[in-house]
């Protein structure tokens, strides 16, 4: 536990013990109990924020390597799941796949394709539901050892990352994490793929201050639709592959929590 959770545990034991001691405190102990919930729901709400736990939010520190991570979520998807493999298959790059359980289970040949290509599969939860980050405990932690039990399955190794459904989170999730050997990451910059189907504005916001070693976020699933009707992000990441290229960068997978980078 960190040091901002185990200040938020002292601060209720305080506030009981003082409420226990002296009755007429309680206004002002309600009053700081209440101001720290507000600020621990704030801290899960900021998808990038790591005072709730460890959060990677670039590559971790390795040789000084002109790399990037890339990494799609909410897939597999059967339309788009292959042009994207086949896209970083032409460019010779690599890729993680944050994958929804219940659908690598609707389309399971598409999980064993992504390892087969060179890429890494890693857990996005099993149904992404939109309350993820207000689940009780038992039923966060179904929802993250589901998806690990058929995707270690599938990809024939157990995920090492976890991202949370739209990065948002609990208290609780790092503990469970903890549980299942889990790490969380989320990301340096965003394409919002998922929900904006402008793709030069997708590509601008991936490429601008692009640096080695940040972590890109794109989406093979959920994917928001340009005014023609086509998945964002066959827009974006032919785009994103050229100019990575320009810049002497190569996109990478995650690698292990705690190994040397592999590269
Ligand atoms: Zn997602």
């Amino acid at each position: 536990v960190n040091r901002f959770l185990r200040a938020s545990v002292a601060l209720h034991v305080a506030a009981a013990c003082s409420v226990a001691v002296r009755r007429r405190t309680w206004r002002v102990a309600a009053g700081a109990v209440l101001a720290d919930q507000l600020l621990l729901t704030g801290a899960g709400m900021v998808p990038t924020c790591d005072w709730l736990g460890p959060n990677l939010t670039r590559l971790p520190p390795g040789p000084r390597l002109r790399q990037v991570g890339l990494s799609f979520d909410d897939g597999p998807d059967p339309l788009v799941t292959p042009v994207v493999l086949d896209l970083l298959d032409g460019a010779g790059m690599q890729a993680s796949f944050f994958c929804i359980g219940a659908r690598a289970r609707r389309h399971p040949a598409l999980v064993g394709e992504i390892v087969r290509r060179g890429h890494r599969v890693e857990n996005h939860s099993e149904h992404h539901r939109w309350h993820f980050a207000c689940l009780p405990l038992h039923a966060l932690r179904r929802e993250i050892l589901l998806a690990q039990q058929v995707l270690g399955e599938l990809a024939g190794r157990p995920p090492t990352w976890f991202r949370a459904p739209m990065g948002l989170r609990s208290p609780l999730l790092q503990p469970v994490l903890e549980q299942t050997g889990l790490h969380l990451a989320s990301w340096t910059r965003r394409a919002l793929d998922g929900v904006r189907g402008d793709a030069a504005a997708g590509s601008a916001r991936l490429l601008r201050g692009l640096a080695a070693d940040d972590l890109l976020l794109l989406h093979d699933g959920n994917c928001a639709r340009t005014s023609a009707g086509r998945p964002a992000v066959l827009e974006i990441l032919p785009e994103l592959l050229g100019a990575l290229r320009a810049r002497g960068l190569c996109g990478v997978a995650l690698p292990d929590p705690g190994d040397a980078r592999p590269f």
